[in-house]
Order: structure tokens, then sequence, then C-alpha cells
């Protein structure tokens, strides 16, 4: 398996998910979550990285000192990934890490106490932030913008040679915010046609569905098939996975924020670092 850095999270994923005991490439595992998933099987897999380092995090930070103390001092979840953890994190764990969050905060704070406080009305928010808990980052969201990077790499690739085109015309296809990150990674207009084309069919598959909820709900006569969760799907085909693509949302902010500005020239940072190109 080429499966790179993120290796092991390709096996384990094959394993529980798809019940592959054998080794497969993940071009493979690719086609069979295309086929498995009913919304953007980039949400998913985002969904499914996430959980797996989440869940193994909280056995090491509940047992492991030295991972406790290297939490402390340098990793801070972001309130997304927070509120994940929490999901997956017994309540000792959460009491534990906090504790010691805590006292770090509280011995940073009487620090700021002994010095002169009239500068901190003249601060930047996110500079305040950073004297009150330390240079610090949320290690979920690093690693959600590498993962994302190596799936859609190599969804492009598989799209591109061909090997995933019928998967992914048969699938629910990507949420719009991983479509547009997509549709920047893949190498080629035909790539890119086929691409729109088939998330055309996509779109109008789930408003077929969607007219069939509304006519079941309308004559009382809901058959709880195919299209009961279908309004819920069509909700994740617009907007994304329900705390996912983050990342995504972040880059669109900058994106409007420079646009706004009225100086494309100040997006340097979103072409100087195209979503997609790093594969690991
Ligand atoms: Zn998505
Ligand atoms: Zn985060």
């Amino acid at each position: 398996m080429e499966g790179g850095r993120f290796e092991e999270f390709w096996r384990r994923l094959a394993d529980s998910r798809l019940n592959a005991h054998e080794e497969m490439p993940v071009e493979a595992i690719l086609e069979r979550v295309l086929g498995t998933w009913r919304t953007c099987a980039v949400c998913n897999l985002l969904w499914e990285r996430a959980f797996y380092l989440a869940s193994r995090w909280q056995y090491l930070l509940d047992e492991d000192p030295s991972e406790q103390a290297h939490f402390v001092a340098s990793q801070t979840w972001c309130n997304r990934h927070a509120w994940f953890f929490k999901e997956v994190a017994s309540p000792r764990t959460l009491g534990r890490l906090h504790r010691r969050l805590h006292a770090r905060v509280i011995e940073r704070m009487n620090g700021l106490l002994k010095g002169d406080l009239s500068r901190l009305a003249a601060d930047d928010p996110a500079q305040i932030f950073q004297d009150l808990v330390g240079e610090r980052a949320c290690r979920l969201c690093g690693d959600e913008a590498a993962f994302q990077k190596v799936v859609l790499s190599e969804l492009a690739r598989g799209l591109a040679s061909g090997a995933l085109r019928s998967a992914f015309a048969a699938s629910a296809g990507c949420c719009l915010p991983h479509l547009a990150a997509l549709l920047c990674t893949l190498p080629d207009g035909d790539t890119a046609r086929f691409l729109l084309e088939t998330s055309v069919d996509q779109l109008s598959r789930s408003a077929n569905e969607l007219d069939i909820y509304e006519a079941e709900t309308e004559s009382r006569k809901r058959r709880y098939g195919a299209a009961a969760d279908a309004p819920t799907r069509a909700l994740v085909h617009w907007t994304g996975q329900r705390g996912m693509g983050q990342v995504w949302y972040e880059r669109e902010s900058l994106f409007r924020a420079s646009w706004s500005g009225g100086s494309p020239a100040a997006s340097g940072t979103l072409a100087d670092d195209p979503v997609g190109v790093e594969v690991q």
C-alpha cells in the first residue's frame, strides 16, 4: 500500500469500514467508499480520519503523562475539534486535561497581572488570546488540511486516469465546497468536464429525490425508502457534512476578503498554496 504518512489510517479504514482484510491500494479503497457512502466521500473520509485520531489521542491523553504534558504545552483544540473530541473522550480524560490546562492559563494570567495592562486595549484579540494560552495550534485542523490534500489528489488522479470515473458517477458525488476544491486539483479540462457533467447528474438525482419526498409527504404516504433522508443529504450536498470542510471555508473567507479589498494580488496565499498539490 502506498498510503504515505496516512498508511495506517487507510489500512484500518479498509479493515473496519469495508471489511477488507487484505491489502488494498488507496484507489481501490476510494472506489469502495464511493459505492458505500451516500453523501460526499471527501467529507466522510475527513470525518473518519478525525474520529480515528481523536480516539487514539483520547487513550494517550488519559494514560500517558508525557503526552499530557506535550498537549498542555503546545496544543489547543479549536472550537470545532474540541466538541469533536468531546464525542470521543471520557469525562475523566476531559477533566484531567482541563485541570492541567487551567493551571497553565492561571499561571500565565498571573504573569500578565504583574505587567502593564493598559496596552491590552490597543492589542489585537488574536494577540491577547496568544498571551493567555501561549503559542499553540489545533492538531486536528493541521492534520485535516494535510489529509484533505491527499484525498483530493488521489481522487483527481483516479478521475483523470479513468479508474474512478464509473464509481464516482454512480456515487452521491462531492458536496459543493469539496467539488470546488476538487476542480482546482484536476490536471486537465477533459476531467473537469467529466466532473461537472457528473455533478449535474448527481444534483438532478438529488432534486428528483426531493420531489419524491415532497409528494410522499403531501399525500401522507411516506414510504421511508431511499428518499426518506433526501433533505438532509441535499443539505450535505450544499454545505458539507456537519463539522467538516472548515479548511475550505477559511480559504473562502480569505478569498472574499482579498477581493472585497479590491486587490486580487492579496490572494497570493491562495495561489501560492493551491489545494491538492501535495501528495503524501
Ligand atoms: Zn464534502
Ligand atoms: Zn481544529
